[in-house]
């Protein structure tokens, strides 16, 4: 669904110009890859010298995300910069866009960048969330607990991966929840009763062109994205109003690039926001097999300012992550066996030092439907490593959550 060219011209940024990153890891590294594809130059800052977009780029500078020195380096020698991660410094941000095109800009990276920011946002602008609190104090927490039950409480930055979350049954986890965040404020989530997880990626572009992709349906263990496929096998219904709700957050907020909505449906039907991200998205990244225009080259056409690709799904596509858990001891599993699984294809995005819960790569693959392509992508990712499949169900139980 892409739709509606905004009055007025553009004033595109064309191949040739060079495309800078803040964030240089495996989302940095495949949307340069389309950013190269289409004739862009690339430069990335990353803190990590061997970043994972390094190869792709023609210079690299190694520096922190507060380093507003090192981003205005980047920035002179850029025609315009968007960024693979949210946690860049607001100093950064403006240190940037003062010298050349920023996208996604400040505003909408501000709000999201801090989870109880992005929630009171959300909530301020009537967009359906689940209960939360926005706890100061180990006795905040327990309050929350007291009100809501069950919760999850998790840190206001840098969370990713499940990571920065501690789940809670009881009040008297309140202080060991408090502590394990650093003692610092975090927002404690009412746990929700999930019948599945979608999420719904839109692009909008500089001069405001809207895309939104269909929704995909997303299966996480221990808060880490396991797979992800499209179509979802939801009714129309449901896409329908996630579709309109992800439009309706990114037109909102204004964002310029990509924003990724990641939602909750419960048991009762209700859709709910969980939380958002102004980039691309490990659960489109399906979007390069099965749909016309990948999120990679979208980035790049929107913040570029370049008329944005068709999202119609043209096959059923499905991704598996591959975790450093399926590296024994830095040796990696066996690719060559994944690969014997037609329509599977192999991703990896060259990082070295395999640890667990890292993501290393993932398998993609086309179907003839969503469970046929979900299914080639787990029978690979069983053949990888049958010694770590039980690390989550990669069978029937799986494939039972989309035939629902
Ligand atoms: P990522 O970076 O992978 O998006 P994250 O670390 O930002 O993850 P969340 O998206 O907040 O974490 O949570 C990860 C997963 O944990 C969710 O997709 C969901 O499966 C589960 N989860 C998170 N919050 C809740 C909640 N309030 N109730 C029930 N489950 C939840
Ligand atoms: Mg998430």
């Amino acid at each position: 669904m892409s739709a509606g060219f905004p009055s007025g011209s553009r004033s595109p940024i064309l191949p040739g110009a060079t495309i800078g990153f803040l964030g240089g890891g495996q989302l940095g590294r495949m949307t340069a890859l389309a950013a190269r594809s289409m004739g862009y130059d690339i430069q990335v800052l990353d803190p990590e010298a061997a970043c994972a977009t390094r190869p792709v780029a023609s210079r690299t500078i190694t520096a922190k995300f507060d380093d507003v020195n090192a981003a205005v380096d980047l920035a002179s020698q850029c025609d315009v910069i968007t960024l693979e991660i949210e946690q860049i410094h607001p100093d950064v941000l403006d240190a940037v866009a003062a010298r050349t095109t920023l996208h996604p800009g400040r505003e909408a990276v501000y709000i999201i960048q801090d989870r109880i920011r992005q929630k009171q946002w959300l909530k301020a602008n009537d967009f359906p969330l689940g209960a939360f609190v926005a706890a100061q104090s180990a006795d905040d927490i327990a309050d929350a607990v007291r009100t809501h039950g069950p919760c999850i409480a998790k840190s206001t930055h840098g969370g990713y991966d499940g990571r920065g979350q501690v789940r809670l049954s009881n009040v008297d986890q309140a202080k060991d929840a408090w502590t394990a965040l650093g003692g610092h404020p975090c927002v404690v989530e009412q746990r929700i009763d999930i019948a599945y997880e979608i999420s719904v990626l839109v692009a909008r572009s500089a001069s405001g062109q809207v895309a939104v992709y269909p929704p995909s349906r997303n299966h996480h263990t221990s808060g880490i994205l396991t797979w992800a496929v499209v179509p979802a096998v939801i009714s129309d219904a449901m896409t329908q109003r996630a579709q309109h709700l992800a439009r309706g957050v990114a037109e909102r907020i204004g964002i310029v690039g990509l924003l990724a909505v990641e939602c909750f449906v419960t048991k009762d039907n209700t859709l709910l926001v969980n939380e958002l991200a102004p980039r691309p998205h490990n659960t489109y990244h399906h979007s390069e097999r099965g749909l016309a225009t990948s999120q990679f080259e979208q980035l790049v056409r929107a913040v570029c300012d370049l008329p944005l690709g068709d999202t119609t799904a043209f096959a059923p596509s499905a991704i598996v992550n591959l975790l450093g858990d399926v590296w024994v001891q830095d040796t990696p599993p066996a690719m060559e066996h994944a690969l014997e699984v037609d329509g599977v294809r192999l991703h990896l995005y060259g990082k070295a030092g395999a640890r667990a819960g890292r993501k290393m790569g993932h398998l993609s693959a086309i179907g003839t439907s969503a469970q046929d392509a979900l299914g080639r992508v787990l029978e690979s990712y069983r053949r990888l490593s049958p010694a770590t499949t039980g690390s989550f169900d990669v069978h029937e139980p799986v494939l039972a959550h989309i035939t629902s």
